[in-house]
């Protein structure tokens, strides 16, 4: 870990307030300050390593909000998850982690192979029949509480159903490599569906590597910074086959990692990967004027979610609303706090369902005061924990990826 970025901090306490697990708790351990301290005390070995230390930083949602409060850089998000990094190093992943995060995540075939029970279990109305007993609450909590985030799942993964090369439709004004993120392929099909239609719609010839492998973010997220490279290498040299423009993704969490493929592995192709990563914002951004030729009414009340890792990560906050703003008839309402977290994290709210609950209901309290029919937002994550949220507390409020608007939109 670079010592440097733990001195930086000045104590000066402006990340504060924009901390959700400080606005929680009001405990200094539980805000950004007191984990840069913590990690630092402990780094000069004048802490050691206790439970309840872990547990304070263990609660750090990563959503680095705090890092876009700093005006010294520090970024105590990144170097929680740096140090567990460093912890994991040592002590080694245990029998779960190995098994999610080596032998089933980076392994796109396992992966869809997991998911064919769970759509057994939809499509044969054993859900249903579950949910109304409410046989789920004999079971552990955080299996209740996957089976409650769990929406309706496409009939078949977008990987397997895509082709491999989408033409542009006219001329052909460039080639991008389309990132299908696992959650999005698995999940919100319909989503990536939309983007991969957009891109093409706007005259780009979208290349799907049906051999990608997930971004290594849960790697990252689990302490496993070697899972992470080897997903960096592995997408790295697939991309580096194909003569692309761009590399686009709808997924906030993808494009994060993405970006930073430059940053954790050696050599010049790392380095051009990032360099050509794109959020599906900033590339449609690039062509308002064909975008809104195609754009039909869409008479809506639509607010905006920031995805941390859009927002905080990649300061993607402007070209999502400009989008937005571009449908005609569509009534744009900005979101109070748009870009504070809503406590999905990763696996946070199945590991932290009590913290996770309390922020959520922050962001549905806003989003309720917004008085939207609509909550856009770009990250599966969010999707995932906004839809159960919605769905249990504003069931009027439906939630879409800024891709599905658009593209509904111009199928008016
Ligand atoms: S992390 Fe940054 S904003 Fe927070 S106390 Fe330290 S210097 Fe101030
Ligand atoms: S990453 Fe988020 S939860 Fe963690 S310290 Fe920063 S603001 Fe707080």
């Amino acid at each position: 870990m670079d010592y440097v970025k733990l001195i930086n901090c000045m104590r000066c306490g402006m990340c504060l307030p924009n901390c959700p697990t400080y606005k929680e708790t009001f405990l200094e351990t539980a805000s950004p300050r007191g984990r840069v301290a913590l990690v630092r005390k402990l780094q000069e070995g004048e802490l050691e390593q206790s439970e309840r230390l872990l547990e304070y930083l263990s609660l750090c949602l990563d959503c680095q909000a705090c890092a876009s409060a700093c005006p010294c850089g520090v970024n105590a998000g990144e170097l929680v998850a740096e140090f567990t990094c460093e912890r994991k190093s040592d002590t080694g992943l245990n029998f779960m982690e190995d098994l999610v995060l080596r032998k089933l995540v980076p392994h796109p075939d396992r992966l869809e192979t997991s998911m064919v029970p769970m759509r057994m279990y939809q499509k044969t109305g054993l859900q249903k029949l579950v949910r109304t007993l409410g046989v789920l609450k004999m079971f552990p909590k955080p299996l209740e509480r996957m089976e409650g985030l769990l929406p309706t799942l496409p009939s078949r993964p977008l990987r397997q159903e895509i082709s491999e090369v989408t033409p542009a439709v006219g001329t052909e004004r460039g080639t991008v490599g389309f990132f299908l993120g696992c959650v999005m392929s698995l999940i919100f099909s319909d989503a990536s569906r939309a983007t991969i239609q957009l891109l093409s719609s706007l005259g780009y010839r979208v290349i799907t590597p049906r051999n990608q492998v997930c971004c290594g973010a849960p790697n990252m997220l689990g302490g496993d910074l070697d899972g992470l490279k080897e997903a960096a290498y592995t997408n790295v040299s697939i991309f580096d086959g194909y003569e692309l423009d761009y590399i686009v993704t709808d997924c906030g969490g993808c494009g994060a990692e993405l970006k930073k493929y430059g940053h954790h592995i050696e050599g010049d192709k790392a380095a051009s990967f990032s360099a050509k990563v794109r959020d599906i914002s900033q590339l449609l951004a690039l062509h308002t004027e064909e975008l809104t030729a195609q754009l039909k009414p869409l008479p809506m009340k639509v607010t905006y979610h920031d995805p941390c890792h859009i927002a905080h990560c990649q300061g993607i906050r402007k070209e999502p609303r400009d989008l937005l703003k571009l449908v005609p008839g569509l009534e744009y309402q900005e979101l109070e706090s748009a870009d504070a977290c809503c406590g999905s994290a990763g696996t946070y709210n199945i590991n932290r369902p009590e913290m996770s609950d309390r922020i959520l209901k922050r962001k549905l309290d806003t989003v309720r005061d917004s008085g939207a029919q609509i909550l856009v937002t770009s990250n599966p994550g969010c999707l995932l924990q906004l839809k159960k949220g919605l769905a249990d507390h504003l069931p009027h409020v439906k939630i879409m990826h800024l891709t599905e608007i658009l593209a509904r939109s111009i199928a008016g």
